[in-house]
């Protein structure tokens, strides 16, 4: 049995809103900002199915910010309340408490144009 998410193929099933602090979104900002400006287009410009968070590399099949993830995404599959489907056993750690309040959802609140 795995001790590490099966991320792979899995095409972002579990990549739809998610919370995030202004701290994060300053992160994702400037690492947005920091992308070569053709890799920038290509992603923002992937077809996604509706609720696909709009960092989600479909041609890549990963994480388009992943080093600026925020940290709900970095928490997934590990704890009781973020539980992946194709790998239970790994949601150990007790419910998430966020440490800081979240200022809206990636996705929804906060999309391409704002950062
Ligand atoms: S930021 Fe990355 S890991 Fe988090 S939901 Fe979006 S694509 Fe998935």
């Amino acid at each position: 049995m795995t001790d590490t998410l099966p991320c792979e193929g899995c095409r972002g099933l579990c990549c739809g809103p998610v919370p995030i602090t202004e701290t994060e979104r300053k992160k994702i900002q400037k690492k947005v900002k920091s992308m070569p400006r053709k890799l920038r287009e290509a992603l923002e410009n992937q077809l996604r199915l509706p609720g696909t968070c709009i960092f989600y590399d479909l041609d890549r099949d990963r994480c388009g910010i992943h080093d600026a993830r925020p940290d709900v995404c970095r928490r997934f599959g590990y704890h009781k309340d973020l539980v992946c489907f194709r790998a239970p056993q790994l949601a150990t750690k007790e419910k998430v408490t966020l440490a800081d309040r979240p200022i809206g959802y990636l996705s929804i609140d906060f999309t391409w144009k704002h950062f």
